[in-house]
């Protein structure tokens, strides 16, 4: 189970330089990269607090087969 940010509905929190799920992650596992935020799916721990605090609700556990 991992993060999945779904592009479409995440507007990088406004366009603020700290995007809330980055902060959120206690595992540094969301990264701003080129203007996009991304998960570093190994690290991810599926704990959803990046989900609960994104305002435009664009994170989701998903499944993933490795
Ligand atoms: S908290 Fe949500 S809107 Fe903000 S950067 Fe993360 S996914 Fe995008
Ligand atoms: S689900 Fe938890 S560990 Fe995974 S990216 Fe979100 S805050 Fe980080």
């Amino acid at each position: 189970m991992v993060a999945e940010i779904d592009y479409k509905k995440c507007t990088l929190c406004g366009s603020y330089s700290e995007p809330i799920c980055v902060d959120k992650c206690p595992i540094n596992a969301i990264t701003l990269r080129n203007k996009k935020v991304e998960v570093t799916e190994f690290l991810c721990e599926d704990c959803n607090e990046c989900g609960c605090a994104c305002p435009d609700n664009a994170i989701k556990i998903i499944k993933v087969t490795w």
